[in-house]
């Protein structure tokens, strides 16, 4: 019997005889029957990176809050609630998802600049941690409500402390010229404004400074400057049990490089800044923990050789993974099947078959050379990956699946064309 290679990217994302395989399915076996493009994530590594966080935070007083946003399949969701984790909502839909995976009320904190009064009712009637509330007619508004419901609404008022992330733009929440929070220097106004209406309790402070931060620093600037709010707030006698101090935590979008920022310095410098306070930190970590648990797998539909430049054209758009698109993220590609013959590469940019310029994954990758109908894995898209796709240009919303050990599973269906379009309907003066 011949020795089975294997070469391992990680302990779920494993080359075993030079094919690709999630944990012990082989992506090929499910691309046979399952049409390309399509999101596989692995459950160990969901568990793995919940399970790490939790860990390196264990001598601190925390609870932990998925950001759904980040990745809302109820099947995922479900993996980490039978782990203990609460979630972060921002939406009354993404809120019902959590419910239906089992997390309860009280695990759940609601987060957003716009929730409305359906998403508000919705949340006190089924039970909520706290709201992280962003603005003053937020406050009123979730007043009016509870108190026409005979309840009290715990919430948490989110600051902006003014911190640049150094991350892309676009996910940069921090700073003054963001929408998100309230300014420090009139937060303290608020918070006496809340304390003084009925149907109110004060539980907390909240910020959220910006996602796929790769370094302590702007963190812990934060941290610091919230710490010493805390105090003040104290001495102005509201009671502050809670600090949740968001996500944001970045990963590594190479399978060559490890997590920029390591969890157990992230908690030492978390338990140096806020152990004195005596108070329970919040995080609500989307992307650590769903970000290199998912891949995505497309197949190519055509090499497209030129004279200046050679592309890839493969089977998955901006519509299906948005990322490139919009934060100029580069995803890594890995072979499905590893060619054993590596010695006739290209260069070539890998794009998709949407008809936007900016449909390009990666510009100018060395490859080995491929035809028609050769799958491709593209590495860290279990955040922000499915949760944003669209069915622009008609292309039905692409299906997801999970593994766990031997076993597979579809957990969203892709929708036949045909559903999509029944969906539109051509009103009765134009018929
Ligand atoms: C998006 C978001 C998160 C999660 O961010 P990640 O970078 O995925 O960890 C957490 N909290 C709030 C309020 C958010 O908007």
């Amino acid at each position: 019997m011949s020795e089975k290679r294997t070469k391992k990217i990680n302990d779920f994302f494993i080359y075993k005889n030079n094919n690709l395989y999630v944990e012990d399915v082989s992506v090929i076996n499910i691309a046979n029957n399952i049409k390309t493009p399509f999101y596989v994530y692995s459950t160990a590594s969901l568990r793995r990176r919940y399970i790490d966080l939790a860990t390196s935070l264990n001598n601190i007083k925390h609870s932990l809050y998925f950001s759904v946003k980040s990745n809302s399949n109820l099947a995922v969701l479900r993996v980490l609630s039978l782990l203990g984790s609460g979630m972060d909502v921002v939406s009354g839909g993404e809120y019902l998802r959590a419910q239906k995976a089992g997390v309860p009320g009280y695990k759940v904190v609601f987060s957003g600049v716009g929730k409305t009064y359906d998403e508000i009712k919705l949340a006190l009637n089924g039970g909520i941690r706290q709201f992280n509330v962003e603005s003053i007619p937020e406050i009123i508004m979730i007043n009016k409500i509870a108190s026409s419901l005979g309840k009290k609404a715990p919430i948490s008022i989110r600051v902006n402390p003014d911190v640049d992330a150094q991350t892309h733009e676009k996910i940069m929440t921090g700073t003054s010229e963001n929408k998100f929070g309230i300014p420090l220097n009139s937060a303290l106004e608020v918070y006496k404004m809340a304390s003084e209406l009925n149907s109110i309790e004060i539980v907390g402070i909240d910020l959220h400074i910006g996602s796929q931060i790769t370094d302590l620093l702007p963190f812990e600037t934060a941290f610091i400057k919230i710490a010493s709010f805390i105090e003040k707030l104290r001495e102005e006698g509201h009671s502050i049990d809670r600090v949740d101090i968001g996500g944001g935590l970045g990963i590594s979008y190479s399978t060559k490089e490890e997590d920029p920022i390591s969890v157990d310095k992230f908690a030492i410098m978390l338990s140096k800044i806020f152990s004195k306070l005596n108070i329970e930190i919040q995080l609500e970590p989307g992307r650590f923990i769903s970000g290199n648990s998912g891949l995505l797998i497309t197949s190519v539909v055509y090499l497209k050789e030129g004279t200046n430049k050679n592309f890839l054209i493969i089977d998955a758009g901006m519509n299906d993974l948005l990322r490139p698109a919009i934060y100029d993220a580069e995803h890594e590609f890995l072979p499905v099947s590893e060619t054993k013959n590596n010695d006739n590469k290209i260069v070539a940019d890998i794009v998709g078959p949407i008809c936007e310029s900016s449909d390009v994954f990666s510009k100018n990758i060395i490859l080995p050379k491929m035809t028609s109908g050769d799958f491709l894995a593209i590495y860290s898209a279990g955040a922000y990956g499915a949760v944003m796709s669209s069915e622009y240009n008609s292309r039905p919303l692409i299906p997801e699946l999970i593994v766990d050990e031997n076993l597979v599973s579809v957990i969203r269906s892709r929708p036949k064309i045909e559903e999509v379009i029944k969906r539109d309907q051509i009103p009765y003066w134009l018929r």
